[in-house]
């Protein structure tokens, strides 16, 4: 399939902004991949365009029963200016794998990536300059038939939109404080936790306005079932120091299978650590912060690449970690996989792919 180009005239372009002081994903480039399904023609209209409003049906299946699924990803200037991703063809396979699970149609993996690869140059100049800063690409899928009826949709529109984002971390790379929901749950086995479908993020909403309430950032989710195994932090994968083990929870079907937690997994392997993926109780978390045998925890995710968390509040208590403080490991890890994303190292593992 040909990708037609209709880009906006040279001397039409909005001038881009000063990329600084960036509020997350409020900002869009000046174009769009966009392409249509429909179960006669199968994938078809592929073309780059202005970024700009579509037009849905108001039966839309979409809009009623969330027939839809994302993925996320940064484009990175690098100090040698190179344009790198990392393990884009991992968000490939996830968008395929979140598409299976809501019955929506397959993509083929290396023509979409190589249609973000051509959007991203043709707004390159969006990409922000700073390290740390990058350009947040995020497709998504969603099912466009008109039907109020339970169904798949027969129709879909699968779209690629680019934001500039500015450094996570703004002011300084500081530990977060947690509250854990025993009350609320994000996903159950069987359901739609370990895909990004857009239903698990408007479910999970409640419990992160009741954290923000009561002072905390972001909520720790426990399993569904037994209300004791911790699973995920907000929209991250979460990890456990405990003395010379790295933990994290096993994938059960209800944890995201994020990249920059398997990336983690492999960095420290290489380093050396060992590192386990079992399950974790909020009780063993809790003792181990009081002991000290817990040294480090923090989430794992695109957008902020290692969120250090300083403070969890169970039950009416607070227990602190690493008195509060960023540990070592997570620096050194934040520090290591953003050196590789920013061509500042070299690369072991072939996670980057360089542009142009
Ligand atoms: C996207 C996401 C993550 C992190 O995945 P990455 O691939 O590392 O960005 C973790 N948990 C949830 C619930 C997510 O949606």
């Amino acid at each position: 399939m040909e990708i037609e180009l209709r880009l906006v005239p040279e001397n039409k372009r909005r001038p881009v902004p000063e990329l600084k002081n960036l509020i997350f994903g409020r900002l869009f480039t000046e174009h769009m991949f966009v392409m249509e399904y429909d179960c006669n023609r199968g994938w078809h209209s592929a073309r780059i365009e202005p970024y700009g409003a579509i037009t849905l049906d108001p039966a839309a299946i979409v809009l009623h029963y969330a027939q839809t699924i994302f993925e996320g990803l940064k484009a990175y200037f690098g100090v040698d200016g190179k344009i790198r991703l990392f393990r884009p063809w991992e968000n490939m396979r996830r968008l395929n794998r979140s598409a299976e699970r809501l019955c929506m149609p397959k993509i083929d993996e290396d023509f979409v990536l190589e249609a973000i690869k051509k959007l991203i140059l043709i707004d390159r100049a969006w990409i922000p300059r700073e390290k740390g800063a990058a350009l947040y690409i995020r497709p998504f899928m969603f099912g466009t038939e008109p039907s109020l009826g339970v169904k798949p949709s027969h129709s879909y529109l699968l779209i690629v939109i680019l934001s500039p984002v500015s450094a996570y971390y703004q002011e300084g790379f500081n530990p977060v404080k947690i509250y854990v929901t025993d009350e609320f749950v994000r996903a159950a086995p069987g359901g739609t936790g370990e895909v990004k479908a857009g239903g698990n993020y408007a479910a999970s909403l409640k419990a992160a306005e009741v954290a923000k309430s009561k002072g905390y950032t972001q909520v720790l989710w426990l399993d569904a079932v037994e209300r004791r195994y911790v699973e995920e932090v907000g929209t991250m994968n979460i990890f456990f120091y405990f003395e010379d083990e790295l933990v994290t929870p096993a994938l059960s079907g209800s944890i995201l299978p994020g990249i920059t937690r398997d990336s983690v997994i492999k960095l420290a392997r290489h380093w050396g650590l060992p590192v386990s993926e079992r399950r974790v109780s909020i009780e063993e978390v809790i003792e181990g912060a009081a002991s000290g045998r817990l040294k480090e925890c923090f989430g794992t995710g695109t957008a902020a690449v290692i969120s250090p968390v300083g403070v969890l509040c169970y039950q009416g208590q607070e227990y602190l970690i690493n008195r509060g403080e960023t540990g070592p490991l997570a620096r050194r890890l934040f520090d290591e996989l953003t050196a590789i994303q920013y061509g500042e190292k070299e690369d072991p593992f072939g996670w980057t792919v360089v542009l142009g």
